[in-house]
């Protein structure tokens, strides 16, 4: 097989995986997708999408698989949770749609990671090895090698890195580093809808801001259930990845909130737990053949909702770039950098942003109180105008 008929090779199957599998084929060029896990159930909760990943689910033909499951909320809300007063409250239906000209949903984890699946499915230029790790990678120089856990080695045109935070392609790329450990944990989980009191089942996005902590809840899949994040800052954890939360802890750090905010966390029984970690933004993701994409390029906190978005963002952008490039020698790398050089400063943007939202979420005293005349007498042109940078969206 002439080494211009191989396939890109994709290590990860997460949303900016099976987002990049999925962009390749709507140009036209083949690739092979390795997820280390044998099935692709997603792990995690609700995410939000963003009128710029709709923007993009548009392009990758999957806005109505997606819209099916996704919930339209009717607002943003952001109340302080000591008070119960409402600080600010964003539109977000037609509103946000006349705006951006796409709407903003949440929608349940595995409700989009299965879409995204079974379009990738459809189409004959993307082949799936699941249950398949990828241990080293090679770069030749005309062709890139995968090396599985296995002992298979399997030939590509280049090699795209998705394997998340702690992603094994990004220490060939820009050396081995630790993620850095906020010092923030998350505890998620969700529960039937029908288990709520009716005044319990908003159809909004609410963040309760307390000191160092807050808690975001909204209805998903269809509305049949309902999900519940809290986030604190503790230094008892240091790193780690989906286990079990301790409720005890939990009653300590939300201790004098709002009834409502005790009435929701009381409600649940088993919380899953992530420790929160970034990394700083770098400029540089490829390595000849080699590039990254998602957490494994630009990890972020999730203060703006955008992790996953911007991996699909990236996966369209990659591969515009990869149909416009030549056959010559170079030509790959010369695309790959081109992409980063087109991403790196928004999801920059986008990293830095979120550090300080996480900041403005969870002020405490004096910094509660700017936060309160931050927000307070906002309209929602005002703060669609402050989000435009990030809702117009990009350039398919
Ligand atoms: C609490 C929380 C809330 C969030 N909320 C939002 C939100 O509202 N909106 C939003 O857009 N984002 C949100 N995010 C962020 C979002 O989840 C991530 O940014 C996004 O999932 C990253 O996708 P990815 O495909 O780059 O990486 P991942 O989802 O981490 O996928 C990487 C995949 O690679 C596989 N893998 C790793 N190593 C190998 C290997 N060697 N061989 C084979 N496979 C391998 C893994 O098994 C995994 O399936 C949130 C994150 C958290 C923690």
């Amino acid at each position: 097989m002439a080494n211009k008929d191989l396939p890109f090779l994709i290590v990860g199957g997460g949303i900016g995986g099976f987002a990049a599998a999925l962009a390749l084929a709507r140009r036209g060029i083949a690739s092979h997708l390795f997820e280390q896990n044998t099935d692709f159930r997603e792990i995690g909760a609700g995410i939000q999408l963003g009128p710029n990943v709709f923007k993009m689910f548009d392009y990758l033909d999957v806005i109505d698989e997606v819209s099916d499951w996704a919930v339209f909320p009717d607002n943003i809300i952001f109340r302080d949770a000591l008070s119960g007063e409402e600080l600010l409250r964003v539109p977000t239906g037609d509103q946000i749609k006349q705006r951006f000209g796409y709407p903003y949903a949440v929608i349940h984890r595995a409700d989009l990671h299965n879409v995204l699946i079974d379009k990738v499915k459809t189409l004959p230029l993307a082949t799936l090895s699941t249950g398949t790790r990828i241990e080293s990678i090679e770069d030749h120089g005309d062709k890139v090698t995968v090396h599985t856990a296995d002992g298979r080695s399997i030939h590509g045109r280049g090699i795209i890195g998705a394997d998340g935070l702690w992603s094994k392609v990004r220490g060939y790329v820009a050396g081995e580093q630790k993620p850095r450990v906020s010092g923030h944990i998350a505890y998620r989980a969700v529960i039937p809808t029908a288990e709520l009191p009716s005044h319990m089942q908003e159809n909004n996005v609410v963040l309760h801001a307390g000191p160092k902590s807050h808690l975001v809840h909204y209805p998903l899949t269809r509305g049949a259930v309902y999900n519940l994040v809290v986030v604190f800052h503790s230094d008892r954890y240091e790193e780690g990845w989906d286990s079990y939360g301790d409720p005890q802890e939990l009653e300590e750090r939300f201790r004098g909130q709002q009834p409502v905010v005790l009435d929701y966390l009381s409600r649940v029984n088993a919380w899953k737990m992530w420790v929160l970690c970034d990394r700083e933004p770098i400029r540089n993701w490829t390595r000849g053949n080699v590039t990254l994409l998602g957490d494994a390029a630009h990890p972020m906190l999730q203060y703006l909702a955008q992790g996953a978005n911007m991996a699909t963002e990236d996966a369209v952008v990659l591969a515009r770039h990869l149909a416009n490039a030549g056959d010559d020698a170079g030509a790959i790398n010369a695309a790959f950098l081109a992409y980063q050089q087109e991403r790196y400063l928004r999801t920059t943007r986008v990293q830095i942003t979120a550090r300080l939202y996480g900041e403005l979420y969870h002020a405490a005293d004096a910094s509660a109180d700017f936060r309160k005349q931050l927000l307070a007498g906002r309209t929602p042109q005002q703060s669609y105008d402050g989000m435009a940078w990030l809702y117009n969206g990009i350039n398919v």
